[in-house]
């Protein structure tokens, strides 16, 4: 029943075929996964272990190679899956592209269950860090491997894959949708436990490792002790650096570390991470892993417009809504929360040009075939430029308008003034 590997190489084959833009197979296939979604539908969407994989092994598209390009758009799958099952869907895909499904590292029904598990610890009314944003930071972390030699740069064995693999999966669930200001100025339980501290990120991280305790979903039962230590640090640390409050310094250090790994000899340049004792081999390689992440989770700002405008509409609604309850608590209103109150494009200008273009400058100083990050991000605050100077424009005609407006209705009641 769990044999995915065969289920996979059907679909895989299938997928080739369907890249042959054969229009018979195409609508064969269409009708074939209509039926399997109309099957899914009745059913609620509830996915369990069975069905996740008759899914995978009978959607054509669900392939490595058509997700793991850079044009993917999460939401279109969503359309087609349903929310709930995005998580478990790109889960299996990824990890198995990089080829860490196996009864050596981490048995399929234990990962199945906890895909699932993970997928339905997301709340779907948080409106942006939900599961499909777990999804997509991980989306963009493969990406960022699959389209780098970042895998020979970091030095990366398959324990440090599946670290910040799964960390990405797991970077955010059970967010309540109120952000770590909002925590820590209503003195809410997680500030009380965390102290004030990462509060999202500690109890993320927390959430996580209470599922991977469980037997049904512990996904690293394989692992030595020794390893699942390693892996447990390295998650530890990855997700903690996914709080922004860490954004400038880590910036700073990265900086400055990329310029003592580069060596440039024969007129190329060379990263050599890996050099002095263990601990600082680890300390390295750790500060990369946790700067991939990070940056994984600014990702959407580095898609294409299309996709990041959904992502920032998503992020701007949940601000508001935190925004409404700052408002009924008498609590400050935190930033870009103010419903009546937050320029989106002008936010949006501010935000690409101050934090995404700079820090993802590094990322493409050391991984050149990533440069379509930036690109996209410059197009980005292009759009919202566009959008920004429009806004500008409405605003200054209705403001012409009102004053014309005013200017009439003096006249008018002078005219009445001179009737009188
Ligand atoms: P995380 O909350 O772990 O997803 O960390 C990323 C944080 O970056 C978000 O919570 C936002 O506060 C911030 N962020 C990402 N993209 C944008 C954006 N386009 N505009 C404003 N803030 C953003
Ligand atoms: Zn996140």
């Amino acid at each position: 029943k769990y044999n995915t590997e065969i289920n996979l190489k059907k679909s895989k084959k299938s997928a080739n075929k369907n890249l042959l833009n054969d229009d018979k197979l195409n609508t064969a296939n269409n009708i074939k996964e209509m039926k399997y979604i109309e099957k899914l539908n009745k059913s609620g969407y509830n996915l369990s272990i069975n069905n996740l994989d008759l899914l995978l092994s009978n959607e054509p598209n669900f392939s490595p190679k058509l997700i793991l390009r850079k044009e993917f758009n999460i939401f279109d799958l969503e359309k087609r899956v349903g929310h709930k099952n995005v998580l478990p869907i790109m889960g299996r895909i990824l990890l198995d592209s990089f080829g860490l499904i196996n009864d050596k590292i981490m048995p399929i029904d234990k990962l199945d269950s906890f895909l699932i598990s993970i997928a339905n610890q997301y709340f779907a009314t948080t409106l942006y860090h939900n599961s499909l944003h777990g999804s997509d930071i991980t989306h963009t972390i493969c990406l960022f491997f699959n389209n780098s030699n970042a895998e020979e740069v970091c030095h990366t064995k398959a324990i440090d894959l599946l670290s910040i693999i799964v960390s990405g999966l797991g970077h955010d669930i059970g967010h309540p949708g109120l952000t770590n200001n909002f925590q820590v100025n209503s003195l809410s339980d997680l500030a009380i436990t965390y102290n004030d501290n990462s509060c999202l990120e500690n109890y993320h991280l927390a959430k996580l490792f209470k599922t991977l305790r469980k037997d049904e979903t512990n996904i690293f039962e394989k692992l030595t002790t020794q390893d699942f230590k390693k892996i447990r640090k390295k998650m530890v640390s990855e997700i903690l650096a996914t709080d922004m409050v860490h954004h400038g310094e880590n910036i700073t250090l990265i900086r400055s570390k990329i310029k003592a790994w580069q060596e440039v000899g024969g007129g190329q340049t060379r990263f050599n991470l890996l050099t002095g004792n263990e601990k600082t081999k680890f300390d390295e390689q750790q500060l990369l892993l946790n700067y991939l992440i990070h940056m994984a989770d600014l990702g959407h700002n580095t898609k294409k417009f299309e996709i990041s405008r959904t992502w920032v509409k998503l992020l701007c609604e949940e601000f508001w809504k935190q925004g409404d309850k700052e408002k009924s608590k008498g609590l400050p209103i935190s930033f870009m929360c103010d419903r009546n109150n937050t320029d989106v494009p002008g936010s949006q200008v501010g935000f690409l040009r101050g934090f995404i273009v700079s820090s993802f400058d590094c990322l493409v100083s050391m991984f050149p075939n990533l440069r379509f990050t930036i690109e996209n991000a410059e197009n980005n605050i292009k759009e919202w430029q566009k959008l920004q100077d429009e806004k500008n424009l409405l605003g200054f005609t209705q403001e012409k308008d009102k004053e014309k407006k005013e200017e009439e209705e003096v006249i008018e009641s002078e005219n009445i003034d001179e009737v009188d």
